[in-house]
């Protein structure tokens, strides 16, 4: 069978997935969403924007021919998972997840208060200190705007489309940071506690190092349980296995 690879991307490991195909001459299209104004686009195809729900998946698979799914979006990103699931099954296209493992196997994991949401994360953190840093994301940010006294330094990739409490101040950046340039940071700005989410992986992870070298408590919001019965791959080698290729070629 020729295959034809949809990845659902957005993340470092799905732009690495998609060259690795493409090396092994596999026909493969990246899907985005479009959120990020500058996406770092993958090898390969690559089409942009959402599909229009489980329908517009659907439909798109069959007209495409799509072969195989690769869900390798962002591990909060729930609701394009849960899409790609009934779409899939509807069609019996095969999927798999890939995503990179979280952040409960770091050294300082014990020492992180573990929360469930985001309203439990602004509610720990206010029980923590009064200068947040906020950094689990743009469209998390509602559940922290009713902390209008903190003195919150907020980083984003992208600017925001609303305004923010007085006091807060807005940083337009995106990683990989260095623990260095963290430290500094989290100093610069007198932070007294880091709020972030179970991201996982390298690219953002220095900050909770640097929170570590200064003592600053820090606030994880846990994953989201994936759907039911999904397979998961934490490493290409089992995508590409699970494609019928050969890893080591
Ligand atoms: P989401 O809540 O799971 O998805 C909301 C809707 O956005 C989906 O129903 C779908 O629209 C569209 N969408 C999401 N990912 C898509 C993709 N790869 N290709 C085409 N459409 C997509 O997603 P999200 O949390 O907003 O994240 C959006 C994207 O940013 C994801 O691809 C993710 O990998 C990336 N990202 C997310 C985070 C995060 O923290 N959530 C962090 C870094 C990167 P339709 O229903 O119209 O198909």
């Amino acid at each position: 069978m020729n295959l034809n690879v949809l990845i659902l991307g957005g993340t470092s490991e799905a732009r690495a997935l998609a060259a690795a195909l493409v090396s092994a001459n596999v026909t493969v299209t990246s899907s985005l969403a479009g959120r990020v104004s500058r996406p770092r686009l993958p090898e390969g195809l690559v089409r942009i924007g959402g599909f229009g729900g489980v329908d517009g998946l659907r439909a798109y698979l069959v007209e495409e021919g799509v072969t195989h799914v690769i869900d390798a979006t962002h591990p909060f990103a729930i609701g394009m998972r849960t899409n790609a699931v009934d779409a899939c099954a509807q069609v019996s296209v095969p999927l798999v997840r890939y995503a990179r493992p979280g952040w409960v196997e770091h050294p300082y994991a014990s020492t992180w208060h573990w929360v469930d949401d985001y309203d439990e994360a602004r509610e720990a953190a206010q029980r923590l200190g009064k200068y947040p840093f906020l950094t689990s994301g743009r469209q998390t940010l509602s559940h922290y705007l009713s902390w209008t006294e903190a003195h919150a330094l907020v980083r984003v990739v992208e600017p925001l489309d609303h305004d923010v409490p007085d006091r807060w101040q807005v940083r337009l950046d995106r990683g990989p940071f260095t623990v260095d340039d963290e430290v500094a940071l989290m100093r610069d700005h007198d932070t007294d506690v880091l709020v972030t989410k179970d991201s996982g992986g390298a690219y953002t992870s220095a900050k909770l190092d640097a929170a570590h070298q200064l003592g600053i408590p820090v606030v994880v919001v846990k994953r989201p349980s994936p759907p039911r019965g999904l397979i998961e791959f934490a490493q290409q080698a089992d995508v590409l296995a699970w494609l019928g290729l050969d890893a080591s070629a």
